[in-house]
Formats: structure tokens, sequence, C-alpha cells
């Protein structure tokens, strides 16, 4: 089948490469010309771990491309993936839909022949019936359908849950819409993915509410962790306790600084302003909603707490700034707030990240960047570890403190356990875990 896929950034270019590795024939499309070439050329305008090789194999296959040409891009389109930026609008919270409602005007002049418009960007109730009459009033005369095809994929590990869904997810309204879509999932139902098909506002509010239940997993354990501190318990322990329940499941449980991410923050807070305007309040999500967005901030609290509440002049050493591992995406990342947040205070931070370098220079003004960790930490009063990349769960910690001026380890992640730490010579501080005896 022709794919064409608009918007050509982590959602949109994943799943352009994956379609083409199930043998489809697939045009990815963006108005960034930059990216475009760089595509062109062969490289990633983003990391995405086995992103690169999968592209040049399907590239030299003959059946990718990249091109900022939209009208040739849709000829002969079986179906047309509108995968743009759904960002939190300025001023009120709600979903930016301009440039979902942009590409489809752009879309619907562009086409030649009758199709099946894809909205893939996550997007509020009703933005797919608003779609379909932007199309009509367009192109009267052409018959197009719409349907809703929301992305699961999780930033780092996007070809595997692109390639191993649990399920895919289409609204569709037509019987035209579900074949096209049938048997474009098709090899994928050969692996006993299951299609979910449901009507355009189930499937846009299964995308909304399935990200809002993730978001309310790790808000609910950081409270956990919380309590945990006040009590003396244990967080992990409580964790794999509560996770061995099959109800409950061990996924989402893991306490840290808070969510981030391109997709968490703004999703919850596009639910919450959609349950708002039907005069249906969602208050769980709201509460998640505040919850997080405190957390992070308290975080820098905890830091300073370790530093005996004096942050002017020390020395910090900032391990991970991305959103999480394996992704260099900075989108709300806590790090955008913990790291102003010392900056600000007085503290000079020092940055080791791995793949965050290219999107957060500009982000985190002022901070310094080092490729090896022991570097980064060298003279430091206090390492923050922000972001678990797997180089910082393997480090040498009586090695790493022998290079430190102050004796702070800051573990927002739980990656290092606390008797290894004392006994490296480590202040130790982590989430919601009793703090080992120094050694
Ligand atoms: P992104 O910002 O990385 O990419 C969007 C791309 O669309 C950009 O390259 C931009 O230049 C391009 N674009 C915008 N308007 C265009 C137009 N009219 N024509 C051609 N190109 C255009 O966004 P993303 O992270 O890939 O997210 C896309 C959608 O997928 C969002 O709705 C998001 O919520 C959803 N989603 C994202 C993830 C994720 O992990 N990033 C996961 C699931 C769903």
């Amino acid at each position: 089948m022709r794919v064409a896929m608009i918007g050509t950034g982590y959602v949109g270019l994943v799943s352009g490469v994956c379609f083409s590795d199930f043998g489809h024939d697939v045009v990815c499309v963006d108005k960034a010309q930059a990216k475009i070439e760089m595509l062109r050329r062969g490289d990633m305008p983003i990391y995405e771990p086995g992103l690169e090789s999968l592209a040049a194999r399907n590239v030299a296959a003959g059946r990718l491309s990249f091109s900022t040409d939209l009208a040739a891009a849709l000829d002969g389109a079986d179906a047309v993936f509108i995968a743009v930026g759904t960002p939190t609008r300025r001023g009120d919270g709600h979903a930016d839909l301009s440039y979902v409602y942009a590409a489809a005007e752009e879309v619907g002049r562009a086409m030649t022949a009758p199709g099946v418009v894809v909205i893939k960007s996550t997007v509020p109730v009703g933005t797919n019936r608003e779609v379909l009459r932007i199309l009509r009033r367009v192109r009267p005369e052409l018959v197009i359908d719409v349907a809703s095809n929301p992305e699961f994929l999780r930033e780092g590990a996007a070809i595997e849950d692109f390639m191993r869904p649990d399920r895919v997810v289409v609204g569709a309204a037509t019987e035209r819409a579900r074949d096209v879509l049938r048997a474009l999932y098709r090899p994928l139902s050969l692996r006993d993915a299951p299609i979910h098909f449901t009507s355009l506002e189930s499937a846009e509010l299964i995308k909304y509410a399935a990200n809002a239940m993730l978001a309310t997993r790790i808000t609910f354990i950081n409270e956990i962790a919380d309590l945990c501190e006040h009590v003396g318990a244990d967080v992990q322990d409580v964790a794999h306790g509560v996770g061995l329940d099959r109800r409950i499941g061990p996924k989402f449980l893991h306490p840290g600084p808070g969510y981030g991410g391109s997709c968490f923050p703004k999703d919850t807070l596009a639910l919450a302003r959609t349950g708002q305007s039907a005069n249906s309040p969602l208050r769980i999500v709201e509460t998640v909603i505040a919850v997080n967005d405190a957390r992070k901030r308290r975080m820098v609290e905890k830091i300073s707490g370790a530093l005996d509440d004096r942050l002017a002049g020390r020395r910090i050493a900032v391990f991970g700034v991305t959103f999480k591992p394996d992704t260099d995406d900075m989108r709300e990342a806590p790090s955008l707030v913990v790291v102003p947040a010392l900056i600000g205070a007085g503290a000079a931070v020092t940055i080791c990240d791995p793949h965050g370098r290219k999107e957060g220079e500009a982000l985190l003004p002022g901070a310094a960047w080092r490729e090896d960790p022991y570097e980064a930490a060298a003279a430091a009063d206090a390492i923050v570890l922000l972001t678990e990349w797997n180089m910082f769960r393997g480090l040498d910690l009586a090695r790493l403190r022998s290079v430190m001026s102050g004796d702070a380890l800051v573990d927002l992640r739980n990656i290092y356990r606390p008797a290894e730490a004392a006994a490296a010579g480590f202040a130790y501080t982590s989430i919601g875990r009793p703090a080992a005896a120094p050694a």
C-alpha cells in the first residue's frame, strides 16, 4: 500500500519507517526543510535507538523516501497520516490544534483522488469530526474518509512498541476506512496484536485516558514514596509488594522526580480541560497535574537539603537531563525545573548526558557540559542523578567519590543501593528509602 506520513517528528518518523519495514511504500513529509535534507543524507534528526539502520534499510529497498512536496507524496496514497504536534495552547492548557487543522486543510487542497486521512496525533474528542468538516469544506466533490489512529509508542523503545504493540486502536466511521487500516496493520495481526475498532470519539479518548492512567500511577507511587520517608518504610519494597498483585501489576510504579516528556504533561492538562469544557470535571487528573508540578519544584529543596540548605557557590554535577533515558527529548523534563533553580540559587552546574546536549544546551543556559561522568563530578560538592541512563548505573562509586570535593549523592531515580553508596563514602539521598548508616 502507499502511505503519506505528514509530520516527521518522533511519531511520524518512527511510524513511517516502521510502515515501510512492513513492506508499504512510504513518503514522509515535513515542512522543516532542514529535517528532510538530513533524512535524505541518512542522518536522523532525533535520537531513537535502531531508527537509523531501519530507515537506511528501507530507503535502500526503495520503499521509504523523504520530501517537502506534499502534493507529490499524496499522489496515489491509500492512506494519508497526519502526525504533527499538538502542544499545549498558550494561556489555557487546551491542546493546540492549529497544526492539525492546517495540515488537514493542506492535505485536502492537495488531494486528487478519494482517500483516507488518518489522524495519528493525540487529539481531543471532536477533533477528527472537525478534520472531516475541514476536508468536506475544502474538497466537497471528493469522498474523503477520516480515521483516528492514536499512537502509543514510547520514545526510547519506539520501534519495538510500534512493531509489537499491545493493541492498535482505530476509530472509524466507514467500512472503507476500517479496511484500509486493517490492511496497513495486517503484518501486526499476524503477530497477534489486536486491532481495536471504535468510534472516532472513543479512539480519541482512549489515548488520553491511557496516558492519564499512567501519569496517575506514577504520581501515586511518588506520594507513597513521600509517605515512606516520613514513616521509615522503603518504597522499593512497597512498590514491589503492591505490583505483585496481578490486578495491579508492576509497571509505572517507579518513584522519581515527577513525570515529564512530550506527552504526559500536555495530555493530562488537555484531558482536564476537556472535562471542564464538557461540564464533567476529572478531579483525579487535575490533582495528578498539581501534585506532579509541585513535586518537580520540591526536588530542588531535596537537593538543597543534601547540601545543608546552602546552594550558593556550590558545585553540582547533574547526571541526565533528558526526560527519560534513550531519547534526546527534553520536553517538560524535570531538569528544566531543577537545573535553572539550582543555577538561580547560585550553584555552578555541570551536566553529563549522553544525548541531551544538542537540545539541552540552549534550554539550560549557564550550565557546563562534560561527556564523562567522572569529569563532570570533578571537585563537585554534590551529584544529582536526574535521568537513569544505563551509563550511570555501572559507575565506580568509590572513584566517583574520590574525584569530588563533597560527599552528597542525590539519586532521584533510586538506581544505587543505599548501603553501596554509603560504603563508597557518600552521604546518599534517594526517594522514599531510609538512608543507610554511614560506612
Ligand atoms: P514533533 O514535534 O516531534 O513532530 C511534529 C512534526 O510535524 C515536526 O517535524 C513539524 O515540522 C511537522 N509539521 C507540523 N506541521 C506540519 C505540516 N503542516 N506539514 C508537514 N509537517 C508538519 O511531534 P511528536 O513528538 O512526533 O508528536 C506528534 C503527535 O504524536 C503529537 O500529537 C503527540 O502528542 C503524539 N504522540 C507523541 C508521542 C511521543 O512519544 N513523542 C507518543 C505518542 C503520541
